[in-house]
């Protein structure tokens, strides 16, 4: 929503400033899915507002909601028709959590990622970063009666490739006057863009940050994770090191796990110590992420074989948890956000 266009609006036509503040606060705070929603106003104005104003710049196009109830999954139109993918989980009763989009695309091109198969179109704005809570937020509230207790900026993109507008959009969504999230209840995924992660840690120390780790020698991660070329694990070791100093913060790694590949027992004593060469265990979780399939080669472990993976980790003195997919059936898994 445009709220400089509005106040002008408002001010040209004679009406009461008030009225901004009457807007903002239906969109804000009561999570008002359309202009009827917004029923402080007189029902005049409010028709013709309608033809003014989108009330979010983001449009649901397509809802899937998953068998279990527990990931729903929105297909949003940008302004220009492009499309960004949005998720909502329910990972506890009552509580839901955000996954949102940074960028139509990714060019980062990790090659297990759906994301990454078409490229980048084009970044985000802040307002259409912010605008997928609040229309989710208006969908669950008409729909299921829940809240969004967190969000977590790990659907489609890379979001220190558009920095300037994460960071506007994590201080929309944690403004007091706004949507009032804590900011311990954001979190921020990065496939290691190094001057991103000090960025961060001045800007959001009270953040969560998660590294997408997936390998921990650089041939490998060359591989997995094309970033690594310009950020590789020496510089990122660096720089996760000065932001666990900076912050004191345990950091989130991902590591997708891909049979053959990254998963083997000489694989897990070399992430033990690539880990262990930035800071002790204890600031550190590991999620492992068995691999969606996204109709590339690549394929997660048998069940028992995450298990040995992750038992590993655990004797190495690290807390780890195995993520459970959700969503998978509408495709809304990690990963397999693609825009279709
Ligand atoms: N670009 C950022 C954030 C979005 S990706 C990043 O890479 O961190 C969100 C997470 O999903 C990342 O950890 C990514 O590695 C993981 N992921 C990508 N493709 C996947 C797949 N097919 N199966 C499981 N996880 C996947
Ligand atoms: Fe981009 Fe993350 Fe997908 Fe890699 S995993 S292509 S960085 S969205």
């Amino acid at each position: 929503m445009d709220f400089k266009k509005l106040s002008v609006f408002l001010q040209e036509n004679g009406l009461p400033a008030f009225r901004l503040k009457q807007v903002r606060d239906a969109v804000y705070k009561s999570f008002a899915g359309s202009w009827d929603d917004v029923s402080a106003l007189p029902a005049p104005l409010r028709e013709r507002l309608k033809h003014e104003f989108r009330l979010h710049s983001v449009e649901a196009v397509k809802t899937l909601v998953s068998k279990k109830g527990d990931a729903v999954k929105f297909a949003f139109e940008l302004k220009d028709g492009l499309k960004i993918e949005t998720v909502l989980l329910n990972l506890l009763p009552e509580k839901w959590s955000l996954c949102v989009s940074t960028q139509v695309g990714c060019p980062v091109r990790c090659p297990f990622c759906a994301t990454g198969k078409k490229g980048l179109k084009r970044n985000l704005s802040p307002d259409e970063i912010a605008d997928q809570f609040l229309a989710s937020a208006a969908w669950l509230k008409k729909n299921r009666g829940g809240k969004i207790g967190s969000v977590i900026f790990m659907g489609m993109g890379e979001p220190f490739l558009n920095y300037e507008s994460v960071s506007d959009a994590i201080k929309i969504m944690t403004d007091p006057e706004l949507i009032a999230l804590g900011q311990r209840h954001v979190s921020v995924s990065t496939a290691g863009h190094v001057p991103g992660i000090r960025r961060f840690a001045k800007d959001f120390p009270q953040c969560n940050l998660a590294l997408s780790l997936h390998a921990s020698e650089d041939v490998l991660r060359n591989e997995l994770v094309p970033l690594n070329r310009t950020y590789p694990l020496s510089q990122l070791a660096k720089a996760l090191n000065d932001y666990i100093v900076m912050t004191h913060r345990r950091v989130f790694i991902e590591y997708v796990l891909l049979e053959g590949l990254n998963n083997s027992r000489s694989q897990a004593a070399k992430l033990n110590s690539w880990l262990r060469s930035v800071a002790a265990p204890k600031y550190f979780t590991i999620n492992i992420i068995p691999h969606n399939r996204t109709g590339s080669q690549y394929r997660a472990p048998a069940r028992d074989r995450i298990k040995v993976f992750a038992g590993l980790m655990e004797e190495n003195g690290f807390e780890v948890t195995v993520r459970k997919s959700l969503g998978e059936d509408i495709a809304g898994a990690c990963g397999q956000l693609a825009g279709k």
